[in-house]
């Protein structure tokens, strides 16, 4: 099991669907979870579309009202174009002193008009005093029937009343050759008239609002353009109106324009005059486009001293794309529906992988739990030994030796030598037993009951061992020297107290040297015995040494190398003191050694970071 936790990619590794529904809801019946499942994906599926829609509809938005700028580009281009005749004419008008009806028709024919063009005429301006004139010389020129004339009252077209001035068509071409217009006076029309005097006065090219043309029987929304031709030039509005000779009309179909510029297929387009009142505005189509359009793009454009406004909407509703949107949808739906459940599913094995291994942890912990309790139960077994030891042996023990020393006391004249000699033996022996239990009660007890952890000073800790040795000392010509600083440690002070005091009495004892030294430093530098947030000690002396035989046998308690005779009493229990401290710590000890030389103790305490706080902690081992 724990293997399989450890191997992700094992884990991840999809298995059949149905497999992983069943462990979604192991009790839930397949077809119902399938159900689910496509619910889900179809719920999923909604905002994915919408959220399609809304990309696709935005895309097409920008695509379309590019191509509608293009088009309206090329609208605008076209009625440049148209226009030009209009400048064309009047060309031929400034540069020549009399242009005649043919020079006229053989001119604007050489201008090929472009396919909007539905008239271009010479508009002469002429007065009462000049009519009879105009008229006969056109009859002169083969136009029999010529005269000024307008729409009468009823609507049918007449001879021109008298008045001030005319506009007539005078010279006339047309693709769809409408003599009807010629000797029309174009003033005579409001709108026209308009348009007329607004561009004598402003010398451009002017276009007059909506008009209607026949063409073959049907009327056509149609715009006509004034270009003012003057015989002098002359910014003085009263002179100009004297030199006006005429003008050159236009007249210009508008879906002609629209349909050269713009692909029908593509754009439903409505053209609309800003500058005209809003019920004479709708100049193409008859109808606007209305608000039913899914876009609309609006561009303005001006068209001899108008303002047009073209608005382009898709020529179509569009093919519905919203089919395979949907379906797109969908399977997005299901794909997101599946990585869920797949999620769901690992995660639902990543809890019960977690879950068994909180379990095995938890047994561990139990069984830790358990060992402690054990420990400590045999702890206690081991006090209570210590204390029957200390108690219940050393009461009789004592009553032994007292007893020998009453013998020797009170029997003495009745004891031989020998006997006395045994006496006195078995007092030492008595006194000796009686250390040796002192020493075994100790050990059980050291490292547990309470101590004080806090941050020791190790050089005050030697300097007060070497003032409680000073007689020691000075009786064995030894000298205790520490190396170098030594850093401060976290531990109980008692217990430092006992750990360098037996070592550095170790080093006066078993040592021959004339002159004894011990020292005691830190390191080498750096080294913490393999114990991070340790420090590495050591106490040196240049005694008799140990057999490297003995170096682990010497921590064991009461194991001595020699007699009381060779260097003194002693019980052999000070380094196993030493060693059980050490490693109550957490600590290591170890020794080296060259007999004859001396014998160099190494060991580990954890070090005091902390410099300035001292922490009290009480620690029950
Ligand atoms: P004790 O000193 O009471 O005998 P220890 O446990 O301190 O007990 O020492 C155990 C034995 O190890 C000693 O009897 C001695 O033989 C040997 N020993 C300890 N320290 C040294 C030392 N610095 N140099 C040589 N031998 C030592």
């Amino acid at each position: 099991m724990i293997t399989r936790t450890l191997g992700g990619m094992q884990k991840r590794l999809p298995g059949p669907w149905t497999a992983r529904l069943s462990a979604l809801g192991a009790k839930a019946p397949t077809s119902l979870l399938v159900c689910l499942y496509l619910g889900l994906a179809l719920l999923s599926a909604i905002p994915v579309y919408l959220f399609t829609s809304y990309l696709s509809g935005a895309a097409k938005q920008s695509a379309f009202a590019v191509a509608a700028d293009q088009a309206a580009y090329r609208l605008a281009h076209e009625v440049d174009l148209t226009l030009a005749h209009l400048r064309a004419v009047k060309g031929l008008f400034d540069g020549s002193v009399h242009v005649s009806r043919d020079e006229f028709s053989a001119f604007v024919r050489a201008l090929r008009p472009r396919g909007a063009v539905q008239a271009l005429e010479w508009v002469p301006y002429v007065t009462l005093a000049e009519r009879d004139e105009i008229e006969a010389a056109a009859r002169e020129e083969g136009m029999v029937d010529f005269e000024i004339r307008d729409y009468g009252g009823d609507g049918a077209i007449v001879r021109a009343g008298e008045r001030a001035e005319y506009f007539p068509v005078y010279y006339l071409e047309s693709p769809s050759s409408d003599s009807m217009m010629v000797g029309l006076d174009i003033g005579s029309n409001l709108v026209s008239h308009e348009a007329l005097r607004r561009a004598r006065d402003s010398r451009r090219q002017t276009a007059s609002g909506r008009i209607e043309i026949m063409i073959e029987q049907q009327v056509h929304p149609a715009f006509q353009v004034f270009e003012p031709i003057y015989e002098v030039t002359s910014a003085d509005l009263d002179k100009r109106t004297v030199s006006l000779v005429g003008f050159a009309r236009g007249v210009f179909r508008i879906a002609d324009l629209v349909k050269l510029a713009v692909p029908e297929d593509e754009f439903r387009v409505a053209v609309v005059d800003l500058s005209a009142p809003p019920e004479a505005a709708q100049l193409y189509p008859a109808t606007a486009i209305g608000d039913d359009v899914s876009f609309l793009h609006e561009v303005a454009l001006p068209v001899a001293d108008r303002i047009w406004s073209v608005r382009m909407a898709p020529a179509a509703a569009g093919a519905p794309d919203s089919l395979p949107q949907l379906a797109t949808a969908v399977w997005l739906g299901l794909l997101i529906v599946l990585w869920i459940l797949r999620e769901l599913v690992s995660s639902r094995r990543h809890a019960e992988d977690l879950a068994e291994v909180n379990s095995r942890l938890e047994a561990l912990s139990d069984q830790r739990q358990q060992a402690i309790q054990e420990l400590e139960r045999s702890n206690r077994e081991l006090d209570d030994f210590a204390s029957i030891v200390s108690h219940d042996l050393k009461e009789p023990l004592r009553a032994i030796s007292n007893h020998a020393k009453f013998l020797v006391e009170d029997y003495a004249e009745q004891l031989n030598e020998d006997g006395e000699k045994r006496l006195n033996r078995l007092i030492v022996l008595g006194q000796r037993l009686e250390q040796l239990i002192a020493d075994l009660l100790h050990y059980a007890r050291l490292g547990r009951g309470e101590r004080k952890i806090e941050r020791v000073d190790l050089v005050q800790v030697i300097a007060d061992i070497e003032g409680g040795l000073a007689e020691v000392l000075q009786s064995r010509n030894a000298r205790l020297v520490i190396k170098g600083p030594l850093p401060p440690v976290r531990a109980h002070r008692p217990h430092m107290t006992a750990l360098f005091q037996n070592l550095i009495v170790n080093g006066i004892k078993y040592n021959d040297s004339e002159r004894r030294l011990i020292e005691v430093g830190r390191g080498p530098a750096g080294a913490d015995g393999g114990h991070s947030g340790f420090e590495q000690f050591y106490v040196k002396d240049n005694g008799i040494g140990i057999d490297p035989a003995f170096k682990d046998e010497v921590f064991r308690i009461f194991k001595r190398l020699h007699g009381p005779a060779a260097y003194g009493e002693g019980t052999g229990a000070g380094l196993s003191f030493v060693k059980k401290i050490v490693e109550s710590y957490g600590g290591r000890i170890w020794l080296t050694s060259v007999p004859g030389e001396g014998t160099t103790f190494f060991f580990t305490l954890e070090r005091s970071d902390d410099a300035t706080v001292e922490e009290t902690r009480l620690r029950a081992a």
